[in-house]
């Protein structure tokens, strides 16, 4: 439902979401995403993710990552990408994204908390404030697209599928 409370998020005029992926404002979205993930890669911050899947289990750590809606957009589009149309809860309460061989599905498009929160025996997560400017950037873009600031994961995704 959109914020209006009206109409459905991706029938509502007032709601820059609900444009089609080929919309310049969307593109230029996307273009900041891969821009903000690359800066991130380019951060000399050590860490040694054995890709053990224990992050994606949110039931078990008790963390659940939020999302702007410029990472629920791309993340959406990584679903997409690997022929889903929408998500489903995943039985054991861990990220609806983690695969059954325990690895995630949309990798290349994984939200900035994936990206910056390590357990503890890959070295923990990044300090704040190595990665601040680029936290503001995702605040900026999510400010730009209407987003309504950071959201559970499960349902950031699930709407931005949704509005797409
Ligand atoms: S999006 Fe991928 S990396 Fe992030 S919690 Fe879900 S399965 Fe894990």
């Amino acid at each position: 439902m959109c914020k209006c409370s009206r109409t459905t998020r991706s029938s509502c005029p007032n709601n820059p979401v609900a444009r089609k992926p080929a919309d310049p404002k969307l593109k230029a979205a996307f273009d900041e995403m891969r821009a903000i993930y690359a800066e991130l890669e380019q951060r000399p911050l050590q860490r040694d993710c054995q890709l053990r899947g224990q992050c994606c289990h949110f039931r078990l750590t008790g963390r659940t990552p939020f999302l702007t809606l410029g990472e629920a957009l791309f993340a959406a589009q990584g679903v997409r990408a690997s022929g889903r149309k929408a998500i489903k809860p995943h039985p054991g309460g861990a990220c609806p994204l983690l695969g059954k061989n325990e690895r995630c599905t949309i990798y290349a498009h994984r939200p900035f908390g994936c990206r910056t929160h390590f357990c503890q025996a890959a070295g923990g997560m990044y300090p704040r404030k190595h990665i601040a400017d680029l936290i503001q950037r995702l605040e900026t873009l999510d400010e730009k697209l209407g987003g309504d600031g950071s959201r559970e994961l499960e349902a950031a995704v699930a709407d931005a599928l949704e509005d797409w």
